[in-house]
């Protein structure tokens, strides 16, 4: 295995262990909003929480509870650390990212810098099975953070 690979396969594992964001955190007044997803293939769940700032234009918190493999649940564990502080756009172009990378094939070299920690799924795309493991909290949080976004608008 590359050093690099094992680096990854390493940020997996302790994403897996310690994990940020799990356990649903309330909103404290901010718009949020929750998404639930499931992934039959693998028996993954997540229960998420996308709370923004007051002015609804960036990502103040993603917290999250769930059950599933340790692909899974490290996936959330790096959206939560990764989402915080950036505006929305650039929350989705994240996520964009992110999908492009899973669905590579191995084949797109992922930006390290702009995905920081979520590079370490990059390994994942030659694992069909595993994609939807890796994108379910993603998900999740992409339709979250829409919602509370239409919540903040409304308001
Ligand atoms: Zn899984």
């Amino acid at each position: 295995m590359s050093d690099l690979a094992q680096l990854y396969q390493q940020i997996i594992l302790d994403h897996s262990r310690q994990r940020t964001g799990e356990g649903l955190a309330d909103a404290a007044g901010l718009p949020s909003a929750e998404n639930h997803q499931y992934n039959p293939t693998c028996g993954d769940e997540i229960n998420l929480r996308v709370t923004l700032d007051a002015a609804g234009e960036r990502v103040e918190a993603v917290t999250w509870e769930g059950d599933g493999c340790s692909i899974s649940m490290a996936a959330a564990s790096v959206l939560a650390e990764s989402a915080p502080g950036l505006g929305r756009a650039e929350f989705q172009e994240l996520v964009d990212r992110f999908r492009e990378m899973l669905h590579s094939r191995g084949k797109v070299e992922p930006d390290a810098e702009l995905l920081g920690d979520a590079a370490a799924f990059a390994g994942v795309s030659k694992f069909v099975a595993r994609i939807k493991c890796a994108m379910l909290a993603w998900v999740a949080a992409e339709e979250a953070a829409r919602e509370a976004g239409a919540r903040a608008g409304s308001a």
